[in-house]
């Protein structure tokens, strides 16, 4: 959005004047913006939600979670899905 990121944030971390932001943004030429048809703000997440967030998964229950899938495709069909036919 502005040289320095921050543009918008509500943080008011951004400290560049109006023409400076323009001059930025007018660096996108017409063409290249008429060929992206949606722009949507998307605020930074505080680095709070980013250290607390959840670990996810770990690899052990994938593998868990993706043979009891494998086995479900077996007992519906007797074989994998990639082997089945249109
Ligand atoms: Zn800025």
């Amino acid at each position: 959005p502005c040289p320095c990121g921050y543009d918008g944030d509500v943080s008011g971390r951004c400290r560049c004047r109006p023409e400076q932001i323009k001059r930025y943004q007018d660096k996108l030429s017409g063409p290249l913006l008429d060929r992206i048809d949606l722009h949507i703000t998307v605020p930074a997440l505080p680095i709070a939600d980013l250290q607390n967030s959840s670990a996810g998964e770990t690899s052990e229950q994938v593998r868990i979670r993706v043979a009891a899938a494998h086995k479900r495709q077996l007992a519906r069909q007797q074989k994998v899905n990639n082997e089945l036919s249109p």
